[in-house]
């Protein structure tokens, strides 16, 4: 069956394959969810909803149950995931404990009621009301995690949700959907699989009250044009071309490993990695040289063995992406100074690569990458690195690199973006906001922000006792 609810009823559709892409081979068979099994799917969600939103407590307690029973099942959704994604062990395995320590603390949050009157004699409260069945849509590069910032508060607000993974990484949100629903009661939450256009279906089906949605920039137009048409309310988080600007009294014998991993880190596929340096001329060559060693120094192999840093690409459709922007790069007069191409071994290795002297309008530099390359450019005043810091419909990220901190932190305040770091990158906190400007994404996922995003105002007038 296409849904991953130990309570959900069976379904007849085609199953499809699952790359391992440290391989290349499929390794593991999934079924689709077909149209009358998503139609069952969500009214059972609906049907859930009365009493799951009824009794905080209850939903608090089941919330900790689930945490507790993810967390049981680290090692074996962690092994999973690396085996669909790609990703060393180590971080598949740090990406499945935070989705229960998130699942925690959003059962421990709740809504606060406050008093919105105004002076006359009629009690007004504001109170905070769950919305109904939301469609949760998660991309392939942190299946787990995304599927935790989406799940936790929406459950925690009251709502069910239906979760869909990529078709690419489905087997890790399968099985958390069964580790997850023996903890909840039926219908609260239910995973579906299948291929697209599920996500379409999902995301417009007439019994959802709510999309959250993680992806592209493509992608999420066309889930807010479907929201719009429908009236219905839309969270997006989008993609990013987040900005690093090294300071020239930056020390990079103290951030040096610090900024290359946060480029190259999950293989470059974090919608919040560093995707572009901007290094001061004086010290050009020596920023380059710096990153360009430690690319050449990473351990790329199959996330299974223990020794490996970098993995492979997701998927070969994104392996082309990333082939495309270095070969393009290369051909407009770009260095590749460390990697510049495919690893010669079975599955979607791509050598860590960085590069220089790209022309900033080459798409390397002005695309989200998502891929591991870096290109690192020059500038000659800090005016001129804000400027092409921000010179993108994007709007997720930034980072400052320096050791004056007072200094770093007003080049930071300067960046158009939902988080700037100095001498950090893509570090973020449970109970922080986060989002993003321009076309990074709609609306505020993370923290309380993230609990009312959820939520809806609903407002109590009655007379005052006399
Ligand atoms: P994608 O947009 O191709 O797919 C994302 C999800 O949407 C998948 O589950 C897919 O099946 C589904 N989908 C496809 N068509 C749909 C439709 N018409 N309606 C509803 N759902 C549909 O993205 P991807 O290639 O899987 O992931 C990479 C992108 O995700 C990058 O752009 C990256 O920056 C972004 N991302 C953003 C964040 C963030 O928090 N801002 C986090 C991670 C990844």
């Amino acid at each position: 069956m296409g849904t991953h609810d130990l309570h959900a009823p069976r379904g007849s559709e085609a199953p499809f394959e699952v790359v391992n892409p440290a391989t290349g081979e499929p390794f593991a068979k999934v079924p689709g969810c077909d149209e009358a099994e998503l139609d069952s799917v969500v009214e059972r969600a609906r049907a859930a909803w009365p009493a799951w939103r009824a009794d905080p407590a209850a939903r608090s307690t089941a919330l900790e149950a689930a945490a507790a029973a993810a967390e049981a099942a680290i090692a074996e959704l962690a092994e999973l995931l690396t085996r669909e994604q790609g990703k060393p062990l180590a971080e598949a395995r740090s990406e499945v404990s935070r989705l229960a320590a998130r699942l925690r603390y959003f059962a421990r949050l709740a809504p606060k009621s406050r008093d919105v009157g105004d002076g006359r004699a009629v009690h007004s409260e504001l109170r905070w009301q769950s919305v109904g069945p939301v469609a949760a849509i998660v991309p392939w590069n942190f299946p787990i995690q995304l599927a935790s910032s989406k799940i936790a508060p929406a459950l925690a607000a009251g709502n069910t949700v239906v979760l869909k993974p990529s078709p690419y990484t489905p087997l890790a949100t399968r099985l958390l959907g069964t580790v997850l629903s023996a903890a909840l009661p039926p219908g609260v939450l239910t995973v579906v699989t299948g291929q697209d256009p599920l996500g379409a279906r999902l995301a417009t089906h007439p019994g959802i009250r709510h999309v959250t949605f993680t992806g592209s920039v493509a992608t999420g137009r066309l889930v807010a044009r479907a929201a719009a048409s429908q009236l219905r309310p839309v969270t997006l988080e989008l993609g990013g071309n987040d900005a690093a600007i090294v300071l020239d009294d930056a020390d990079l014998d103290a951030i040096g490993s610090r900024l290359f991993w946060s480029a190259f880190r999950n293989c470059g596929q974090i919608c919040m990695a560093v995707k572009r340096v901007y290094a001061p001329a004086r010290r050009y060559a020596e920023i380059v040289d710096a990153l360009a060693e430690q690319a050449r120094g990473v351990v790329v192999g199959d996330g299974l063995d223990e020794t490996t840093q970098l993995g492979p690409v997701n998927n070969a459709q994104q392996l082309a992406v990333v082939e495309r922007l270095v070969g393009d790069a290369v051909a407009r007069g770009a260095k590749a100074v460390a990697g510049g191409g495919r690893i010669d071994r079975p599955g979607y290795f791509f050598a860590p690569t960085v590069l220089a002297c790209a022309p900033p309008e080459s798409p390397v530099v002005a695309e989200e990458q998502f891929g591991p390359v870096l290109p690192v450019l020059p500038y000659s005043d800090l005016d001129e690195a804000v400027a092409a810091a921000n010179s993108t419909d994007y709007g997720l990220g930034g980072s400052v690199w320096g050791t004056d901190l007072d200094r770093a932190q007003a080049v930071a305040e300067r960046l158009e973006c939902g988080t700037a770091w100095i001498n950090h990158h893509a570090e973020l906190s449970l109970a922080q906001p986060f989002t993003g400007t321009k076309e990074s994404g709609l609306g505020v996922a993370g923290g309380p922000w993230g609990l009312y995003g959820n939520l809806r105002p609903f407002v109590v007038h009655r007379p005052q006792q006399p």
